[in-house]
């Protein structure tokens, strides 16, 4: 069975016209795209999805746990807690896991869907469409802010040049802040920022943020998702014919041209497109859907809300632009179940499994043993033989604890160094000392040994963690 979609070379200059009317208006001058606001069922769901992200991503930083924010990403302090899960430098392989599972995640929704992370929930999709609506609030309807760029400089196009811009640097600086507050405690960030009280490093990175939200949402837009994101190269690789993708039925669209509505096209020898260009003025990358499937598409859908209307106006059917596959244009049907899409779902589970297993091994401490690596071991006074270690006892929770320190392996051992020791929250104890042995209870020259450090937690939980080493003799 072929999978690969063939490719197809538009010529530009080759029109497929029938009409004799002017030149239906495209949505671009240069390079500057110039959207068209459209609505419709995917345009309210993309309304709708991005509603819930904007208020988790602007509200999440807000909401308390304890005595502090429930969510920190707090870099200084090399710890990130998430409401209640406190997660060290020690624990990050539950991000490589996380990283695994959203490429996996990534990889299948493609394979299935096309890009609907970029037209649903790609933060740059997000602020460009917020952007744009500011833009057509201040400035006009599309054709307006085109005639509007075009005219020289007049009070009226300075005033709303600047309100747009001060608009946009406002939600770029908010933004900012939000995001900066996901590392470092939202409260004092705030006040330190609008009292001009922020460190440096802070100022620099709010600021950062602020551009680069300004620059990406408000002039770079559909360059970000053409030239500089790396998924809008590699998505061609997990495309295949039966992926569900916007696309336009050119079997029923063509030959396009423009009609009167009471007229039957078949008797004009046309197809159902009007060729009112309309899919094309909505588009946020500027591309034309009729020439086929292209790497610029995000599908997003605007496409499809903007041709579904006028086919109801011209009272046709609906889907002459739709969310479907290659096959289903060919007039096959589509297979759902497929291997690529095994595969990726099958990995997607493995990288699950990991993950649950990885956040359930999580303990409330950890135990480092060094050994002293000057000497192997040393005769004591007494004659016993005496090993030398460093125990670093890491407290993970956000209470004070007692751990009780503890070995196993040889029998009849003498500890040197405290044995009940406090550890503050979050901090770690390093603890010199050291295990010394009668070599008559000495049978190997190397033996395996274990440490263990065990408290009780505020909850009466106990518990015990453990640590491996080697216990050496002269023998
Ligand atoms: S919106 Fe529909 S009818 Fe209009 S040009 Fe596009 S495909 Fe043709
Ligand atoms: S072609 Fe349609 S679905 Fe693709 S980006 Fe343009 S408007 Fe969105």
């Amino acid at each position: 069975m072929d999978n690969k979609i063939a490719v197809k070379v538009i010529d530009p200059k080759k029109s497929d016209r029938k009409g004799k009317n002017k030149p239906p208006e495209d949505n671009r001058v240069g390079r500057k795209i110039y959207v068209r606001a459209v609505d419709g069922f995917f345009t309210q769901i993309r309304q709708r999805i991005n509603w819930i992200l904007m208020l988790g991503f602007f509200i999440l930083p807000w909401i308390p746990y304890g005595d502090r924010q429930a969510i920190l990403f707090d870099l200084v302090e090399q710890k990130f807690h998430i409401f209640g899960l406190i997660i060290w430098p020690q624990d990050l392989v539950l991000f490589a896991a996380l990283l695994m599972i959203s490429a996996y995640a990534l990889f299948l929704v493609t394979t299935f869907i096309g890009r609907v992370w970029c037209g649903y929930t790609c933060p740059q999709t997000i602020w460009t469409f917020i952007f744009i609506w500011f833009e057509e609030k201040i400035e006009g309807k599309f054709n307006k802010r085109k005639k509007l760029d075009q005219q020289p400089l007049t009070l009226e196009k300075f005033w709303k040049k600047t309100l747009k811009h001060t608009v946009w640097l406002f939600i770029s600086l908010i933004t900012s802040l939000t995001f900066v507050a996901f590392f470092v405690p939202v409260q004092q960030l705030y006040i330190d920022f609008f009292t001009w009280n922020s460190s440096g490093i802070i100022v620099f990175w709010v600021l950062f943020f602020t551009f680069c939200t300004y620059g990406n949402a408000g002039w770079m837009r559909e360059i970000m998702c053409l030239h500089m994101c790396p998924y809008a190269r590699f998505q061609s690789a997990m495309f295949d014919k039966d992926t569900y993708t916007v696309a336009y039925d050119a079997g029923r669209g063509e030959d396009r041209g423009p009609r009167s509505r009471k007229k039957d096209p078949k008797e004009l020898g046309l197809g159902d497109c009007i060729d009112c260009n309309l899919c094309v003025q909505v588009c946020p990358t500027g591309i034309d859907i009729r020439d086929g499937l292209q790497y610029e598409c995000i599908n997003c859908g605007a496409c499809v809300d903007a041709c579904d209307d006028v086919m109801v106006k011209m009272g046709y059917d609906k889907k002459l632009i739709s969310y479907t596959t290659e096959r289903q244009l060919e007039g096959k049907k589509t297979h759902i179940v497929r291997s690529k899409l095994l595969g990726y779902s099958a990995v997607l589970l493995v990288m699950c499994g990991v993950f649950v297993y990885f956040l359930m091994s999580i303990q409330p401490a950890k135990l480092d043993i060094i050994r002293d690596r000057n000497q192997l071991y040393r005769i004591s006074s007494e004659g016993l033989v005496e090993n030398v270690y460093t125990l670093k006892v890491l407290n993970k929770t956000e209470q004070d604890l007692v751990y009780q320190l503890d070995f196993d392996g040889i029998e009849g051992y003498q500890w040197n160094g405290p044995k009940n020791v406090p550890v503050k929250a979050g901090e770690v104890l390093t603890l010199p000392m050291s295990i010394s042995i009668d070599p008559y209870n000495l049978k190997k020259h190397i033996a395996k040994v274990e440490f263990s450090a065990t408290t009780i937690l505020p909850s009466g939980e106990r518990v015990t963690v453990k640590e491996e080493s080697r216990f050496f003799n002269e023998i």
